[in-house]
């Protein structure tokens, strides 16, 4: 089975679906994985690494697509490349699919069978394959580096003979993976730190990280089956606005990571918030590609208020530490081949019963067979 690695083209991706290591065990398997040279440049894996895992290098990317069995890579596909991937052939990236009904059809059309790691079920079973997690855990870390290095102050408090320099105030919104993450780094790095969640059952893990779990009566909140939160209504949305408002002033960073699993994430930060926020203060706003928490971030963009707020839009923070996101995304992906490869056919499994395939294939035998975005055909 041809397995083909192809180099992102997205502005500012620096990750890659494959390390070293994982091509070795790709190649132990039995797979016969290609990629193009520089695959790993940005994110410093070397050519040679690769090359004594057992990888072949291509450079013609039109041939390497025609010819593949399965083709990997971080970020959805150009539509051209769709085109030219044969029929019958697997596709694994990421696909934002609540967004990319055309990207679906072109993959239809193609009769590609295209598995998103976004859907891939936050089961234990497929623990090993979650790609949301592993990369919110490193967005979480970035974010409090990227706002510690753009504050102006300290974090810990400092005893001097000079005086004493008093622990930043950090605040962090959504307690999800990026969330708990975000309190464990501004911790380690001697902040005070307060969170919240809409979830309660989030409170118990706050605390044990050492930080002050805030609570704003809401109602009725809690989660879905599957972990992730429910959307709130207006009237929650304005009571929880109410509630953080105080700390939001209080605090030197606020982080914002509140997402709505498929949906816009919900606006939790508004301009009067920001407004009374002290000079200096910086807000990472983690959702910002997916909406965005904060009323005045822009993916891509840092933009400062006329109070003299730093808003951090990042789209993509896991790219600052880019080797070792791409270690765990390259993890992610090898163990989600290893699960579904069988030996002795050398070839992937489309059990369509599998419970993970099941949550994940959303094209295949030329139709969108996930439940999920066929009701929207
Ligand atoms: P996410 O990225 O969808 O959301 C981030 C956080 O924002 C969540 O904690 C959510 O509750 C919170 N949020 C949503 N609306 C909010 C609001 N208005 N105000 C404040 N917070 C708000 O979620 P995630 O971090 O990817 O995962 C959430 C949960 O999913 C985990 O905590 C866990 O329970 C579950 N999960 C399970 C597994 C597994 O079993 N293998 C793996 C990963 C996650």
């Amino acid at each position: 089975m041809n397995c083909y690695v192809t180099a992102e083209t997205t502005p500012g991706e620096m990750r890659t679906a494959l390390t070293p290591v994982t091509a070795a065990a790709l190649v132990k398997l039995g797979l016969k994985v290609q990629v193009q040279p520089g695959l790993g440049r940005k994110s410093h894996y070397a050519d040679g690494d690769y090359e004594k895992a057992g990888v072949t290098f291509v450079s013609d990317h039109a041939a390497a697509l025609a010819g593949a069995d399965l083709v990997l890579r971080v970020r959805k596909p150009p539509a051209e490349d769709i085109a030219r991937m044969k029929r019958g052939a697997w596709h694994l990236s990421f696909l934002d699919p609540f967004n990319e009904r055309g990207l679906l059809d072109a993959f239809v059309a193609a009769g590609v069978s295209a598995a998103s790691l976004e859907m891939i079920p936050r089961t234990t079973l497929a623990q090993k394959m979650d790609a949301l997690s592993s990369q919110a855990s490193l967005a979480g870390y970035a974010a409090v580096i990227e706002a510690a290095q753009r504050l102006g102050m300290a974090l810990p408090m400092m005893m001097t003979p000079a005086g004493t320099i008093m622990p930043a105030r950090v605040f962090v919104i959504g307690a999800g993976v990026a969330g708990l993450q975000a309190i464990a780094t501004a911790k380690r790095l001697g902040a005070r730190v307060e969170a919240f969640d809409t979830r309660p059952v989030v409170e118990e893990q706050v605390k044990s990280l050492g930080a002050k779990f805030v609570k704003i009566d809401l109602g009725e909140t809690g989660q879905t089956a599957g972990g992730y939160a429910k959307a709130l209504t207006p009237e929650q949305v304005a009571k929880q606005q109410a509630g953080m408002a105080k700390i939001i002033a209080q605090s030197d960073i606020v982080i914002t990571t509140a997402k709505v699993f498929g949906r816009k994430a919900p606006l939790l930060v508004n301009k009067a918030m920001l407004a009374g926020m002290k000079s200096g203060s910086v807000v990472v706003d983690i959702a910002v590609e997916s909406g965005g928490n904060v009323e005045t971030s822009r993916p891509g963009e840092d933009v400062i208020t006329d109070n003299g707020v730093t808003i951090i839009g990042h789209p993509c923070l896991e790219c600052t530490v880019a080797h070792h996101a791409s270690q765990v995304l390259a993890a992610n992906f090898a163990a989600w081949i290893t699960h579904f490869w069988d030996e002795k056919a050398a070839r992937l499994r489309d059990d369509l019963a599998d419970e993970i395939l099941k949550g994940c294939l959303i094209t295949h035998g030329g139709a969108i067979i996930h439940p999920q975005f066929a009701a929207q055909a």
